[in-house]
């Protein structure tokens, strides 16, 4: 008998239609969850300002890392913790993963996407 295969079996890597964080189309950034202002998860890799206040305003996109960390002290006063240099695997994957939350969120919608990842290492 075959078996079909369920979603949740596909390889990860696959990636169901869904595009990666960085061929977002900008203009359909503002779907995109916002941060929480009292805990901010910002992961490593982010090009787009998701602060709850430059949603409704035009779509800012960054293309260096150092620029979006730049404008959320700027333009929000805030000050999210610093990257280390160097993460293993595992640190790094929850990043790699909400990267990945953020992009389903936006082309799926956040139903779709589950909880975000949270990173124990920045
Ligand atoms: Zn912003």
């Amino acid at each position: 008998m075959v078996r079909v295969q369920g979603v949740e079996e596909q390889p990860t890597g696959s990636d169901n239609g869904v595009k990666p964080y960085l061929s977002i189309d900008p203009a359909d950034f503002h779907k995109a969850p916002r941060i929480d202002l009292e805990d901010p998860i910002i992961y490593r890799g982010e090009i787009f300002c998701r602060h709850p206040d430059c949603s409704s305003k035009k779509v800012n996109r960054y293309t260096q890392k150092s620029i979006v960390r730049k404008h959320y002290r700027k333009e929000h006063s805030i000050e999210y913790r610093p990257f280390s240099k160097i993460l293993n695997a595992s640190e790094e994957q929850p990043h790699v993963d909400g990267l990945r939350w953020i992009a389903i969120c936006v082309q799926r919608g956040q139903e779709q996407a589950g909880a975000a990842p949270v990173p124990r290492k920045w």
